[in-house]
């Protein structure tokens, strides 16, 4: 007994790690935004335990299979009182401290609306809320959590208004408090940025309540993802700074590469420079720079059919929320938080739970 309490808490540990790593409160590798404890509370997954932070590891690979995406990430928030929730161990505790002191997770002053914040954040940001039960009046996409135990689904039910980009988006902010996890400093390599807490209009930090010091301009970022087969192969930032090329092997060296991804036949079709993005005006704008074409797959929602429509060689054209666009039959770049509705095919994205013990769940927490 005594081997094996070891061994679980080895190997819930490396899972632990696994899930770490896919945790962020960057809006724009994020995938979805969560209420960490009500997953964490989420027992009718396994029967196991009331609390258990390896439950997050469920919504990461339902998120990572429903994007076809091994690398998207989640931005969980919870309150100060997750942290003496004597229902998670006294490691599960302490692993969420970790987490909020090195800003991986948004950490609430104790007893706030962890809900509203989450809507919040979704709104802000148009990342699709995870949800396990429908929010009536939240205007961006949200996921519902479906499927049987043990094998959780993520579908995404239509937004009901349109998501708009808020000017307090259009700043970097800074926390006054010193070594603010969330807010400390803007980030930079392409990186975004928590969207500030408005709870009476002014920007203040979620976590400190501390009103926010202006940082200057930020220039509009998007996520794009290039999808081969259904599974995202790349991931990479638009902002309005630059444009950014994709092809087989693009001259711009900060281009996106596919052609490791091609086959024989793909690797005639797609061009060296195939496609050229760009936000302007806060639009995302395509234009064809290739030798054989691509075609818009036009979709006014996640489960509206697509339209095809022709993409004239250079001249750009603006993409819509939904927009996807088709360099050769199963070769796509869309929006990485906007996946088309059709499940992904082929092979699924490697498992966070890889290393989880299933009994880790059941065992009673040591006091
Ligand atoms: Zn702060």
């Amino acid at each position: 007994m005594l081997m094996q309490n070891v061994r679980v808490r080895f190997e819930t540990s490396r899972a632990l790690d696994a899930i770490e790593r896919r945790l962020t409160v960057d809006p724009l590798a994020a995938g979805g935004v969560i209420d960490l404890v009500d997953a964490a509370r989420s027992v009718d997954l396994d029967g196991g335990r009331p609390a258990a932070l390896l439950r997050l590891g469920q919504y990461i690979d339902a998120l990572s299979r429903r994007l076809g995406d091994g690398n998207t990430a989640l931005y969980a928030i919870t309150e100060r009182g997750a942290m003496s929730d004597t229902d998670f161990t006294s490691n599960e505790r302490m692993v969420l401290r970790r987490w909020s002191d090195d800003g991986l997770i948004e950490m609430l002053p104790p007893g706030a609306r962890v809900n509203a914040r989450v809507r919040e954040v979704a709104h802000l940001t148009g990342v699709p809320v995870i949800s396990r039960s429908p929010l009536p009046g939240h205007p961006g996409p949200v996921y519902l959590t479906t499927g049987a135990p043990g094998n959780l689904e993520l579908t995404l039910a239509p937004a009901t208004g349109a998501t708009r980009t808020h000017p307090v988006l259009q700043r970097y902010w800074r926390c006054p408090a010193s070594d603010c996890p969330v807010l400390g400093r803007p980030p930079s390599g392409g990186a975004g940025q928590a969207p500030p807490a408005l709870p009476s209009g002014a920007p203040i930090c979620p976590r400190h309540g501390d009103r926010l010091i202006d940082s200057g301009p930020r220039p509009p970022a998007m996520m794009l993802a290039v999808r081969i087969n259904s599974q995202v192969r790349a991931r990479f930032p638009v902002t309005a700074v630059r444009p950014v090329v994709v092809g087989r092997a693009p001259d711009d060296q900060q281009g996106v590469t596919i052609g490791n991804w091609l086959d024989d036949e793909s690797s005639r079709r797609v061009s060296r420079n195939h496609l050229r993005f760009e936000l302007r005006d806060g639009m995302l704008l395509v234009t064809d720079v290739s030798t054989n074409g691509a075609a818009i797959l036009a979709r006014t929602g996640p489960t509206a059919p697509p339209r095809e429509m022709d993409l004239n060689r250079g001249e750009p054209k603006a993409l819509g929320e939904w927009d996807e666009v088709e360099i050769y039959p199963e070769i796509t770049v869309g929006r990485a938080d906007r996946p088309p509705a059709d499940a992904p095919t082929g092979s699924a994205p490697a498992s966070v739970m890889a290393d989880a013990p299933t009994i880790a769940l059941r065992l009673p927490p040591p006091r």
